[in-house]
């Protein structure tokens, strides 16, 4: 335990020191309260080890690939096929950036006077955090930011595939890799992999990616993860997995074999480290999934335990469990009485290659809201590099905006959506983003200047 433990008396205890728990620790010590953190593995939690930080770098390399094959197309003298990335070089970069990053939490919270414990934590009454360690921790308000974890589909053989924290801990590229799923870190990783040299098949239930997005822009990644040779298997349901001397086999409903492959990848979703918490002898509410019921601010169903981020389900992003965090502890401990978290117009961004960036209401979920008075602008074009290339990837944005009254003019549509699949629009959505929550209509958009030549200008040249 580092500095003003005192006598197991705090303001605030968080258990876990993942994206929300760091950032309620930090914000209410900040606001002068006595915070203990409890964490017992590396700090920063899911974003910094086997999420967010792992993954751009992994994304960064991929990309970096890409673009040497579109130099070689571009006159640059790079041998056929294109020099393979050392991993575990590129990898003792990656996780030398993230120690910098354990480093610098360790040092702020040496500097904040929060006491951190490297142990688990479980609710023992109201008010009282028990550790493992047998200590008890007593405070006025608990934090629970205990996150999630990785689950896979109950088949036969399961336990031969890995997970994305077993993708992070590989130190070469597997030759012929199976991803299973086709939700965010399904899409994202068969990108890297195919993009390191991997042969990526990917295993999909339903009958697209990306659940929850655009449709016309999962069908355009769809499209342009073929042209990069991943074969997408869609409406598959698998039965079992096993082991040959090739390689690893995969079984679907119609006991037809696929493979073998020398990786499979689970990305299956994931599900609340609620379990073990304690909750259920002290009445906090989980729903049927496990996820802990909070209200809008953050309050579980008993008095004085908050939770925040993944643990309750509702978009699972680090800057959502940050954000949350800092307004529950500017309302607890600032004097700050209304702050919450809004959760609508939260934006986005799948690291696919492309990437796609997504703000506000799908189409289906507009029209569901608002009927006719629906209006969608779309484009869909070639970036330039890739067009000087004539490689074949395309970009498609979409807005979708609502007429009032059914007004046509640019003025009256309002923009309730931005959907954006193409080079840079990670980049590009950010700001976007916040003209959408301040409410733009498609005229606002149209007397914006657009700077030209890039693919952002598209974005107010639509409609
Ligand atoms: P976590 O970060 O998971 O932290 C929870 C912490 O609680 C952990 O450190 C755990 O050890 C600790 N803990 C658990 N139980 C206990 C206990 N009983 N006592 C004490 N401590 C405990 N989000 C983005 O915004 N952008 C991205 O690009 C992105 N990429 C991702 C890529 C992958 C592969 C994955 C899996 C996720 C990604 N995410 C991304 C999601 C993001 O990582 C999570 O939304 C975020 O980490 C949630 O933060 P959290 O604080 O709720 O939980
Ligand atoms: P998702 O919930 O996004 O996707 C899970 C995928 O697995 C879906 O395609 C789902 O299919 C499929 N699936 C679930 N069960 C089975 C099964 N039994 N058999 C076959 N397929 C199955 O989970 P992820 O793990 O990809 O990501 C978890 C969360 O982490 C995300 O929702 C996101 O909030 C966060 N994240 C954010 C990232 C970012 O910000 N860039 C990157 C990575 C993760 P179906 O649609 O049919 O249910």
């Amino acid at each position: 335990m580092n500095a003003a433990a005192g006598d197991g008396h705090f303001d605030l205890v968080v258990v876990g020191g993942g994206s929300g728990g760091l950032a309620g620790a930090f914000r209410a010590a900040r606001h002068g309260a006595r915070v203990a953190l409890l964490e017992p593995g590396a700090l920063g939690g899911t974003c910094v080890n086997v999420g967010c930080v792992p993954k751009k770098a992994m994304w960064l390399a991929a990309e970096l690939a890409q673009k040497m094959g579109l130099a070689r197309e571009l006159g640059f003298a790079l041998p056929t096929p294109l020099p393979p990335l050392d991993w575990r070089a590129f990898i003792a970069f990656r996780q030398k950036y993230i120690a910098n990053i354990h480093a610098s939490y360790l040092r702020r919270l040496d500097a904040a006077g929060i006491a951190l414990l490297p142990v688990r934590g479980r609710l023992a009454a109201a008010g009282v955090v028990a550790c493992e360690n047998g200590l008890a921790l007593h405070a006025p308000q608990v934090l629970l930011a205990t996150g999630g974890r990785t689950q896979r589909p109950a088949i036969d053989g399961a336990d031969l595939a890995i997970d994305s924290d077993g993708f992070f801990a590989l130190d070469a590229a597997p030759r012929r890799v199976a991803i299973v799923g086709a939700g965010y870190v399904a899409v994202e990783l068969a990108g890297v992999l195919q993009a390191l040299g991997s042969q990526v098949e990917l295993f999909v239930r339903g009958r697209r990616l990306l659940e929850g997005f655009d449709a016309d822009i999962a069908a355009q990644l769809a499209e342009d993860y073929r042209q990069q040779g991943i074969h997408a298997r869609f409406g598959t349901s698998l039965r079992s997995l096993r082991r040959t001397g090739e390689g690893i086999l995969l079984r679907d409903a119609d006991a037809r074999d696929a493979g073998p492959y020398d990786c499979v990848i689970m990305a299956t979703g994931r599900r609340p480290n609620s379990d073990g918490l304690g909750l259920e002898a002290l009445g906090v509410e989980v729903d049927a999934r496990g996820f802990v019921e909070v209200d809008d601010f953050q309050r579980t169903s008993v008095p004085g335990i908050h939770a925040v981020g993944d643990l309750c389900g509702r978009a699972q992003l680090t800057p959502v469990a940050i954000a949350a965090a800092r307004r529950l502890m500017d309302r607890l401990f600032g004097g700050r009485e209304g702050a919450r978290l809004d959760y609508d117009d939260i934006p986005t961004v799948v690291f696919s290659h492309p990437p796609i960036g997504k703000v506000g209401l799908v189409e289906e979920e507009a029209r569901a809201a608002h009927g006719d008075a629906v209006r969608v602008h779309s484009a869909g074009f070639r970036p330039m590099l890739h067009a000087l290339a004539d490689s074949p990837q395309r970009s498609l944005f979409k807005l979708v905006c609502v007429a009032d009254g059914g007004d046509d003019a640019p003025e009256r549509q309002r923009v309730v959506g931005i959907h954006l699949l193409g080079e840079a629009a990670d980049e590009m959505l950010q700001g976007f983003a916040v003209a959408l929550k301040r409410g733009i209509t498609l005229a606002d958009l149209h007397d914006t200047v657009a700077i030209h030549p890039t693919s952002a200008e598209e974005v107010v040249l639509m409609g």
